[in-house]
């Protein structure tokens, strides 16, 4: 059993403190909103009366928070968490951030001695419950093993993907990537069906030939083609056109640093910000397929 500090328990961070109480381990909780504390408490936690003391002593202290200003803002400075914990502390930041910030944390964290791994997460609000997320970390080989223990009551599949900042980077190509395979995904099945194709046969076709593809595979966007996917039940998220724009924008980011020609990529950032700006922002981002049925 470890003790265990937790900040910012929203949709992902209060199933995941959850899942962590439920595995024996001791949790101290605290988020702004007193009703996410509660719904903690109520299942176990100890809430506390600000991040410094939820973080007290703990073996381990992890955020879920919603982005890089968050983030630096709860560990960096001479008010910051970092300057108050202990070296025997590891810390997990599990946010989807910018890579620099993430970097930025890690660096301050080194300097400390305090273990710092970047951990975003892929898999939603679903996975998050289920307690089979996936992990993309970012960090050193020994705070990569004192991490994977503990991740592990909240996910299935936990990766080092290289030193601080990997993780986001990770978790920025793989979200680019998916945008372009579900706006592709989308175009594929539209153009079959103003041909008179079946969406669900087309889609079979597509999953046996070179076409496959996880949004085909898991999420198909066509309503009625996959019982469970966010299309058959009205776009209701699932993963949200905000924050696939945000993902998106961190994407941009992290190509403009290295230089690399994301046409496909910023592409799909534009599509997904017409979407947004149509008043699509909290539905799921797999409603794209609707851009297709204004013309
Ligand atoms: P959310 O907005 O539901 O939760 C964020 C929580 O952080 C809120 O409860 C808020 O009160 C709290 N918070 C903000 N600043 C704080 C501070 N200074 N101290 C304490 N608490 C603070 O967001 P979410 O959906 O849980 O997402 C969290 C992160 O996970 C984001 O970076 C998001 O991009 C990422 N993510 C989300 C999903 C998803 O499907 N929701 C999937 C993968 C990754």
């Amino acid at each position: 059993m470890a003790k265990i500090g937790f900040i910012g328990l929203g949709n992902m961070g209060g199933p995941m403190a959850s899942n962590l109480i439920k595995a024996g381990h001791q949790v101290a909780v605290f988020d702004l909103s007193e009703a996410a504390c509660k719904q903690l408490a109520d299942v176990g936690a100890a809430v506390a009366e600000d991040t410094a003391a939820a973080c007290e002593n703990a073996d381990y202290v992890i955020s879920m928070l919603p982005a890089g200003k968050h983030v630096a803002g709860i560990y960096l400075g001479d008010q910051g968490l970092l300057a108050k914990l202990d070296t025997q502390t590891t810390v997990l930041d599990c946010s989807t951030i910018d890579a620099e910030t993430a970097r930025k944390v890690g660096e301050a964290a080194a300097t400390l001695g305090i273990g710092f791994m970047d951990s975003p997460v892929s898999g939603g609000v679903a996975a998050a419950a289920a307690g089979s997320l996936a992990f993309m970390c970012g960090g050193d080989a020994t705070t990569f093993e004192k991490a994977r223990v503990i991740l592990a009551d909240m996910g299935k599949n936990i990766f080092h993907a290289g030193p601080a900042g990997a993780g986001q980077v990770a978790k920025a190509c793989n979200n680019m990537l998916l945008a372009i395979h579900m706006i592709g995904t989308c175009e594929a099945l539209e153009m079959g069906a103003r041909n008179g194709l079946d969406p669900k046969v087309l889609s079979d076709i597509m999953l046996a030939s070179s076409g496959r593809n996880w949004s085909l595979e898991v999420y198909n966007p066509w309503p009625e083609v996959m019982e469970n996917a966010p299309a058959s039940k009205g776009y209701k998220p699932g993963f949200m056109v905000d924050l696939m724009v945000k993902d998106l924008g961190l994407a941009m980011e992290v190509a403009d640093g290295c230089g690399v020609d994301n046409a496909m990529g910023q592409l799909a950032r534009k599509l997904y910000e017409g979407h947004q700006d149509a008043g699509n922002g909290q539905r799921d981002f797999s409603s794209i397929l609707e851009r297709l049925k204004q013309d």
